[in-house]
């Protein structure tokens, strides 16, 4: 039977017109950053009205700084600053408690590489400050005096201190629940398709039309280079690296994520991402990675289904989970 041309041009038109239809949905896109939590968070968002983009992107950052009010410690009244300066017990927020909760359980399980309670720590290096300096062991060891997972309880929106001089850091996971609130409100307004990026803690909703989203995890010796790319839907990609907020004194690199073994910075690894449902889960998870190193942190990962990790230990080579076991050095 001979070709129906007609026929078929007609069907081509009726799939070019459809594919069109099924693009049209994501027609705009909106970018917007806002500096929120000591770094620039982007939000991008695609999807049929650019009106709709706008209002949730702006509700997105709204919900992100509600978080930050609740958890910096630069905010006196935030439950963080709240209950480092109890004496023994603060009522907090119930996302206080959530994001509590979760980091005492990673703090548990990692043997307390993770552990919210080295605000003390942190203060004595300086790291955030125009004078960061390398504190004298005696002062280390008195700001590791009382630290550690069981230094801390949660029961209902009631948080105790084991002692009161105990100062709280949720320094390495609130970002994550912020990333995951700011996707969650960009999807109850109606958003199909958002990426949100708080200084290396990536949330990602839906896909990049009808594409995984590709993310650049940066080289961590060479600046502005990519080590790999990943590519990831409906995910968090989250990276704690050796080289953010750190300096140097008489040739030796100091960072921001301390050991809490000895108080000083974690010589493990050079970086860590981690992949994960939730961005809360793998910032905090990150940051343990990052204390425990590459075998210890792979065997954390066993209690963690569904959690990938990219790690560069300090000689620099890669270990990864299996999941990002096809995964090689240099950008795609
Ligand atoms: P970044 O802030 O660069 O995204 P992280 O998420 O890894 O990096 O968090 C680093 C912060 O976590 C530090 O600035 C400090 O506040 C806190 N921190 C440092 N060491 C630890 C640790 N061992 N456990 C939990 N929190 C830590
Ligand atoms: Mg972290």
């Amino acid at each position: 039977m001979p070709f129906n041309r007609p026929l078929i041009l007609l069907l081509l038109m009726l799939l070019l017109t459809a594919a069109w239809w099924r693009l049209q949905p994501e027609a705009a896109s909106v970018q917007r950053t806002q500096l929120l939590m000591g770094t620039t968070v982007s939000i991008e968002a695609a999807g049929a009205d650019r009106a709709v983009l706008e209002r949730a992107i702006a509700a997105a950052f709204a919900e992100m700084a509600r978080i930050e009010a609740l958890m910096s410690p630069h905010r006196p009244d935030s439950d963080v600053s709240r209950l480092t300066a109890a004496a023994h017990t603060a009522t907090v927020a119930p996302e206080t408690v959530e994001v509590i909760a979760l980091g005492l359980d990673i703090a548990r399980r990692s043997g307390g590489a993770f552990d919210l309670t080295l605000g003390r720590l942190k203060s004595l290096w300086g790291i955030e400050t125009e004078t960061p300096r390398v504190p004298a062991p005696a002062e280390l060891a008195s700001a590791l005096q009382g630290t550690g997972p069981g230094a801390l309880s949660v029961s209902g929106d009631l948080v105790t201190k084991r002692s009161p001089q105990l100062a709280i850091d949720l320094g390495a996971i609130a970002k994550g629940y912020a990333v995951d609130r700011a996707i969650a409100t960009l999807r109850a307004h109606g958003v199909p398709s958002a990426a949100v990026n708080a200084g290396g803690d990536i949330g990602l909703l839906g896909s990049k039309l009808g594409r995984p989203w590709r993310i650049g995890v940066q080289h961590p010796r060479q600046a502005s280079s990519v080590l790999v790319t990943l590519e990831a839907a409906d995910r968090a990609v989250v990276t704690s690296g050796d080289y953010e907020r750190c300096f140097e004194r008489d040739g030796r690199r100091y960072h921001h994520l301390f050991d809490p073994q000895t108080g000083y910075p974690a010589g493990r690894c050079q970086s860590v991402t981690v992949l994960a449902s939730h961005a809360v889960l793998a910032d905090a998870l990150a940051t343990a990675l990052f204390v425990l190193g590459p075998e210890r942190g792979l065997a954390l990962l066993r209690d963690y289904p569904g959690v990938d990790a990219l790690i560069v230990a300090a000689d620099g080579r890669l270990h990864s989970t299996p999941g990002l076991a096809a995964v090689k050095a240099g950008p795609s």
